[in-house]
């Protein structure tokens, strides 16, 4: 299996410079925030990458005048919190229940295959993908993932 202990960090770096371009295409700001760079997770760091790409690009889409994703990164007891939040259009309540269905897509040219593959991915590593949103204020994606114990 591709499954290792890898740096968090290392990861969304990594998904920034894959990102930027795309960001600034679009006018909008990608800001990183790194609260603990000691966080390791067991992964499959393709498939996290592919996730955290997923989101930042959602979260760019999202965004119609010049806007700002915020990526962060921190610690919560044995978990690592990832945020992405953006100043987006924000998602109406009575949606936020299909959003991870395969193939809901509000865009023209969306596959609405994005968010179920990052559900599963994140299930597949004992995680988790919740939302919080606002309507015209923005949206908030939050990846949780178990830190990585060494067994000693
Ligand atoms: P796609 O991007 O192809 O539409 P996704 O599964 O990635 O498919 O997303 C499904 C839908 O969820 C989007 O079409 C959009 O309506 C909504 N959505 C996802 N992320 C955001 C976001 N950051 N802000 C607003 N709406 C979002
Ligand atoms: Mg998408």
């Amino acid at each position: 299996s591709n499954m290792r202990a890898e740096s968090l960090k290392v990861c969304v770096e990594r998904v920034v410079s894959l990102s930027e371009s795309d960001a600034i295409s679009r006018g909008h700001e990608l800001l990183l925030n790194i609260q603990d760079d000691s966080l390791y997770i067991y992964m499959d760091r393709d498939k996290i990458v592919q996730v955290l790409l997923n989101l930042v690009k959602n979260a760019l889409e999202a965004m119609d005048t010049p806007g700002q994703v915020n990526l962060e990164i921190s610690r919560l007891e044995q978990n690592a919190i990832i945020r992405i939040q953006d100043t987006g259009s924000g998602i109406p309540p009575e949606m936020l229940q299909q959003i991870f269905n395969p193939f809901y897509t509000t865009k023209d040219e969306g596959t609405g295959l994005g968010l179920s593959l990052c559900q599963k991915i994140a299930q597949d590593h004992e995680g988790s993908i919740t939302v919080h949103s606002v309507p015209e204020v923005g949206s908030t994606f939050t990846l949780i993932l178990p830190l990585y114990e060494p067994a000693d």
